[in-house]
């Protein structure tokens, strides 16, 4: 049988013979899931875009299970969501925020034994800080957990520690920097064609994993002048599902103080009654985490989604400019001053915007991605599921599990 495998492979065949094999002599011809050499060029050449948690997760349960992965990411790094921002102050500091999502928590059990796995590994940590709620009118504290009522986990060193993890991981080749702009499906070619911005082909694929939304979605146009990179008539069943997924926006302030701020007697809190502000966060209280110049703190500030939507309303949904950044960043200061909590001054502040912060809506109900078995196409992400990591955690691996099952790979 191995030698059967050995003769694709020697002989040149690409992924797409292997596909158009059925599942099961895809399955009977090459054993490879029990050879002891994986080989991740065989079983499949897999697409996936996005190197948020969804996309990174997706990518290395099907590495692990011998396929082989190219992951497209449009930004510098990975985590999409969950990146962790590394800034430099003019006398040369170097500050890392996670201005995404802070922390997550976990209830579903099959997310829970992947995360313990993570925290073996020392890329997760439980955060134990003390978290609580500050009421802005009445100006105090309302609440304070002495004892967190579910555990907040962490990447360490940064929110994106685990999404670069698993893009390292043997069997996932991730490009990032790059934006794919079109997505092909030749008819005769029986595979994804993919194309970046700059007009250059980056490859043949057996199967394409999208982990985005917006791949997809009209507003693609609104923000870019382009068409979105999937066509509508390419599958137009699953697309339609895709098309108007509310979203709420946040923008995320960046803080760091050269002393502690001693006057807040918690590292997290809700901000209860504010129509600027929701939440914030010492950053640097996270695990793995350092403070600037030894006692300082990083803290970060969410801006409420009725906020960001003023906003975003006022001054379109284009990239932001560093005026409306620089006006946000003010605003949000004034209302956290606000809060009457003795402030030291920042000598660091910036602020950044999520125009898709949250989705409003999940759309795959039980199956928790879509999929296209003609198409060998999958969405997966939080909108699938729920707007949290963990939500996306579920759909990236309900994505790579259809693909594997629709190949007849054994899991
Ligand atoms: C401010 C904020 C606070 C949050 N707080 C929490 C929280 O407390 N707890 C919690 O659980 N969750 C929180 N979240 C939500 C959480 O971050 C997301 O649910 C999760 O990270 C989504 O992961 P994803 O893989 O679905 O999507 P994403 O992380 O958005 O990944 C999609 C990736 O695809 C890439 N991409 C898109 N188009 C292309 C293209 N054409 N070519 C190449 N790459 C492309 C994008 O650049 C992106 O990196 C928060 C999010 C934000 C923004």
């Amino acid at each position: 049988m191995s030698f059967l495998c050995n003769s694709i492979k020697t002989l040149g065949f690409s992924g797409s013979f292997f596909w158009k094999l059925s599942p099961k002599s895809r399955v009977s011809r090459c054993h490879l899931s029990a050879a002891p050499q994986r080989d991740y060029s065989l079983k499949m050449k897999v697409a996936v875009i996005g190197s948020g948690i969804s996309g990174a997760v997706c990518a290395s349960t099907l590495a692990e299970n011998g396929v082989s992965v190219s992951l497209f990411e449009s930004g510098r790094g990975p985590g999409g969501r969950m990146s962790q921002r590394r800034e430099t102050t003019e006398d040369g500091k170097e500050l890392l925020f996670d201005h995404g999502a802070p922390y997550f928590i976990v209830n579903d059990e099959e997310v829970m034994g992947l995360v313990k796995k993570w925290e073996a590994r020392g890329l997760v940590a439980e955060w134990k800080e003390r978290f609580g709620s500050f009421d802005q009118i009445s100006a105090e504290f309302v609440k304070i957990d002495e004892a967190p009522v579910a555990k907040k986990y962490v990447g360490v060193p940064g929110m994106s520690s685990i999404c670069k993890a698993l893009c390292l991981q043997p069997g996932v080749e991730a490009k990032f920097g790059l934006s794919v702009a079109t997505l092909e499906w030749p008819k005769e070619g029986n595979s994804w064609l993919l194309t970046g911005l700059d007009g250059k082909n980056v490859g043949h694929f057996d199967a394409l994993v999208a982990s985005d939304k917006i791949i997809a979605a009209s507003r693609f146009s609104s923000r870019t002048g382009r068409p979105p990179p999937l066509d509508k008539n390419l599958a137009p069943e699953l697309i339609e599902k895709l098309e108007d997924i509310p979203v709420r926006s946040c923008f995320a302030l960046m803080l760091g103080f050269s002393e502690p701020l001693s006057s807040v007697p918690v590292k997290g809190f809700e901000i209860k009654n504010s129509e600027i502000l929701s939440w914030a966060f010492c950053d640097s209280s996270k695990p793995g985490r350092r403070g600037p110049s030894g006692s300082g703190e990083c803290w970060v500030l969410h801006s409420t989604a009725e906020y960001a939507e003023n906003v975003i309303k006022q001054t379109g949904l284009e990239k932001p400019t560093d005026d409306t950044l620089a006006m946000v960043a003010k605003e949000l200061l004034q209302e956290f001053r606000k809060t009457g909590l003795p402030l030291p001054q920042p000598f660091f502040m910036k602020a950044h915007r999520w125009g898709s912060a949250f989705p409003a809506a999940a759309v795959a109900g039980d199956e928790k991605c879509l999929w296209d078995e003609e198409k060998r196409l999958a969405f997966c992400g939080d909108f699938c599921v729920s707007p949290s990591i963990e939500g996306a955690i579920l759909s990236g691996l309900k994505a790579a599990r259809k693909l594997l099952a629709s190949s007849g790979i054994d899991q």
